[in-house]
């Protein structure tokens, strides 16, 4: 089986956006590129007292909108191709949402499952020292992404705030609340997506109460989206699944226990009440909703005819290949794309730079509220254009987000 590649994908999306958008040649080539990409090493002592030497990237896509945003990855196979892709995502899904920012991402090729807290602070506190350079409130503000969270990013804006002689909180997002964290950021990507879906499934004819969802990935993302799912939708959440398996209960999975479970046995497989299934097997329940909140590149052209689910709701970024996106497109089943359906994240990263720009602090309901709004409004705005264009929802979502960056890109005479 061939490689798939994010970065392969993402640029098949700009090619169908170019055409759509009627773009010239050399407009389509800036965008096919990141704009700045910066390999670094990381040498870390481990607790044994040698020193490893860990991959690093971070990759800057696009700033025509402003400066760059986007996750760190810590994950054994990253390549820099999964980071420009995801890179990419991000510049249009700032875009897309008007933010005022361009796109970005960062990746360590590491399994922290296997690091002690100790290697993975120094290692946090390395990538950092690597990139401190090119990184800033003003140029580029990373973010939590896979196996990172907000333990992580107090480190690292530690670290960038000891490099610079001051205490920077805004050079990082996703931080805890103690320094400098927004309210609301920790369900924010979930939460969002769940907005979008409602939408999404009301245009579908779907009544959420009651509906059936699967969950692929049980992370930040999935576990949030399942839990949320239950108490803002109403749905019945049947089956999730993580890097080991997935369990499946048909009348519905207690999901707050199935956390305490994983938290426990460090997997969902076993949890009591519950029937083991495969990925696979996951992936191919009859459910109304499925939600792919794991990693890229999970719904191929091999699984895709097996999927059953009215709608795929794209938590994760890119986790359905081009040849898949054909035959559930074939299928009638409708996709949710990623820019739109899993921006929750960063949104609420951009609300917690403007905090702490500003030095403010907003509670909690003044976060959802913006945040409903925006997701809500964004939503509308895509499945107009899809309607009116008889586009699916993600060229919609491309031709509003690309046009955005390239009116930037023209207004700033790069073009
Ligand atoms: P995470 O590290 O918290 O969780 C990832 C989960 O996926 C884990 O439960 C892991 O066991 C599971 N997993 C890994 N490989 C799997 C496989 N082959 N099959 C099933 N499960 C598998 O990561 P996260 O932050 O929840 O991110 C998940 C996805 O959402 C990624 O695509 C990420 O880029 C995207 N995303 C994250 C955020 C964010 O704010 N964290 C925002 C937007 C998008």
């Amino acid at each position: 089986m061939t490689e798939i590649n994010l970065f392969e994908t993402v640029k098949g999306h700009i090619c169908q956006c170019a055409y759509d958008l009627r773009l010239a040649p050399d407009v389509e080539a800036i965008l096919k590129t990141p704009m700045r990409e910066f390999n670094f090493s990381i040498p870390v002592r481990m607790d044994t007292g040698r020193i490893r030497t860990f991959q690093a990237f971070r990759v800057q896509y696009n700033d025509a909108r402003g400066p760059t945003k986007g996750g760190i990855r810590f994950h054994p196979d990253e390549t820099i191709d999964t980071i420009r892709g995801l890179a990419a995502l991000m510049a249009w899904k700032c875009a897309l949402f008007s933010l005022p920012l361009g796109g970005a991402k960062g990746g360590i090729v590491c399994n922290p499952k296997v690091l002690s807290e100790g290697e993975l602070e120094r290692l946090s506190r390395g990538y950092i020292m690597g990139v401190s350079r090119i990184i800033g409130p003003h140029t580029d503000i990373p973010a939590p992404d896979v196996y990172t969270g907000p333990k992580v990013m107090a480190w690292m804006m530690d670290e960038y705030s000891r490099i610079v002689g001051r205490t920077t909180f805004g050079v990082i997002t996703g931080k805890p609340l103690s320094v400098g964290g927004s309210e609301g950021r920790d369900d924010a990507t979930a939460r969002g997506g769940w907005y979008v879906v409602a939408e999404a499934a009301e245009d579908a004819g779907i009544d959420l109460r009651g509906a059936t969802v699967a969950v692929q990935g049980f992370g930040n993302v999935g576990t949030h989206a399942a839990v949320l799912g239950q108490y803002l939708a109403g749905v019945r959440v049947v089956a999730v699944s993580d890097s080991k398996g997935g369990v499946l209960n048909r009348n519905g999975l207690e999901v707050r226990r199935l956390e305490e479970h994983k938290e426990r046995t460090g997997s969902v497989r076993d949890f009591p009440g519950a029937e083991n299934i495969t990925n696979e097997e996951l992936l191919a329940l009859d459910v109304d909703i499925l939600i792919p909140a794991a990693l890229e590149n999970t719904i191929t052209a091999e699984n895709a005819p097996q999927v059953r689910a009215k709608i795929v709701a794209e938590f994760a970024n890119g986790p359905v290949t081009t040849d898949a996106e054909a035959v559930l497109k074939e299928k009638g089943i409708v996709i949710v794309p990623d820019i739109l359906c899993n921006a929750g994240g960063a949104v609420v990263s951009y609300y917690e730079m403007v905090q702490n720009l500003s030095m403010d602090h907003w509670n909690a309901a003044e976060v959802d509220r913006r945040l409903k709004t925006m997701m809500t409004s964004t939503y509308h705005a895509v499945h107009e254009t899809a309607q009116k264009k008889n586009f699916t929802l993600r060229q919609a979502a491309y031709t509003i987000a690309v046009r955005n960056v390239v009116e930037a890109m023209v207004a700033r005479g790069w073009v």
